[in-house]
């Protein structure tokens, strides 16, 4: 359905895009993962003629796209877009932000317009606010409205430019879930997104970008569990967990066990090990003396069912958790008797500890 060779995209002396070469089949799902800066929002761009490409080919359904001849806007109107910051008619209510464009564009009769946009906003579950304005509504609510915006336009590809990015962290799963349901009815979807187990869940393939080229692509097992490329491995760890960094003693816990919190029910992980996981991070915090460089780092691989928090901090080399003083010392019985292992080095100035929690077994 759509086939990209060697795209490119320079603005200036800077080369987002280098040679780009893609082939996206009917009905498939796309994620594009990578670090900001990559250009995966000039790709999607690319792809819909926001942007110009500066050379390289891309066909829908076997039409080029970029040439001459070709009838772009009616190309253009068989892609939709969601961007992360909804793009919503202010002034429009709900039902006349989904009618505007059928009406306008495609010459649609108002009746007609009306009956399909009620039956879109079922779709996202927002029939209610039909006549509501988009500044009444969540940010959730906006963009489900936006998603049905544009699918109003009868698009056979969409488009997602960090759909959630913009969202309370609450508000992530409804519209994940409209997304969700869209490919299961066999649109034809790339969406860019920080959400990895969600791109996990949903995609056929996922895209890897770096260095101005798709640098891996696989099926979400090859790049969530063995990705090949250093580059690759590199970005999905960092992703897969949560990093804090402390630089004075008035650090604040509490957010921090809250962000921990979050991070072990998107894994979906055991209450019992969320429970560990903050009370060893407060525990492993209140044995520290020197907090002027302090780095956390929780992570949760998939395949050894193992929640792993790290602790990096700056000064002599000094375990903290100390064999000797176990018998005495209440905090450091509770964090040995909630891990696996416990794994003490001194490397580059620093003390590292990686603790291993306990999990349900
Ligand atoms: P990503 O979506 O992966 O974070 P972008 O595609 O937004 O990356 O941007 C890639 C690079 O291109 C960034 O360095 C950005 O500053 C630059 N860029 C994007 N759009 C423009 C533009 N219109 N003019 C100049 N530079 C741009
Ligand atoms: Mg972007």
């Amino acid at each position: 359905m759509i086939k990209v060779r060697n795209l490119s995209k320079h603005f200036g002396n800077l080369v987002v895009l280098k040679d780009i070469s893609a082939d996206i089949r009917k009905g498939e799902v796309i994620s594009v993962i990578g670090p900001s800066g990559t250009g995966k929002s000039t790709f999607l761009r690319c792809l819909n003629l926001l942007e110009t490409p500066t050379g390289g080919t891309i066909f829908i359904d076997d039409v080029p796209l970029l040439d001459k001849r070709t009838n772009v806007s009616k190309l253009r109107q068989k892609m939709g877009m969601v961007f992360q910051s909804f793009n919503l008619y202010a002034h429009l209510s709900v039902i006349e932000n989904l009618t505007i464009g059928p009406v306008k564009l495609l010459g649609k009769q108002r009746a007609e317009a009306d009956a399909k946009a009620m039956e879109l906003l079922k779709v996202v579950g927002l029939a209610e606010k039909a006549g509501s304005f988009p500044d009444e509504l969540s940010g959730g609510q906006k963009q489900r409205v936006a998603i049905a915006r544009c699918m109003a336009m009868d698009p056979e590809i969409l488009l997602f430019d960090e759909p959630t990015s913009a969202l309370d962290p609450t508000m992530v799963s409804e519209v994940l879930a409209v997304i969700r349901r869209l490919s299961r009815e066999g649109m034809t979807m790339i969406i860019v997104t920080h959400e990895m187990e969600f791109a996990r869940n949903i995609s056929d393939r996922i895209f890897y970008m770096d260095e101005g080229v798709i640098y891996e692509e696989g099926t979400p097992q090859q790049i969530f569990d063995h990705p090949q490329k250093e580059k690759t491995r590199a970005f999905i760890h960092r992703v897969r967990s949560l990093n804090f960094h402390i630089s004075s003693s008035n650090y604040d816990l509490y957010a921090m066990q809250g962000e921990m919190e979050l991070f072990c029910e998107k894994h979906m992980l055991p209450k019992k090990v969320t429970g560990y996981v903050v009370h060893i991070t407060e525990e492993l915090l209140g044995i520290q003396t020197d907090f002027s460089d302090i780095k956390l780092n929780l992570s949760y691989t998939e395949k050894e069912g193992d929640v792993q928090l790290v602790c990096e901090s700056a000064g002599i080399p000094e375990n903290p958790l100390k064999t000797e003083l176990l018998e005495e010392d209440i905090a450091l019985k509770l964090i040995l008797g909630r891990c696996k292992s416990v794994n003490y080095t001194y490397t580059d100035g620093k003390n590292v500890l990686a603790l291993r929690i306990k999990g349900e077994s």
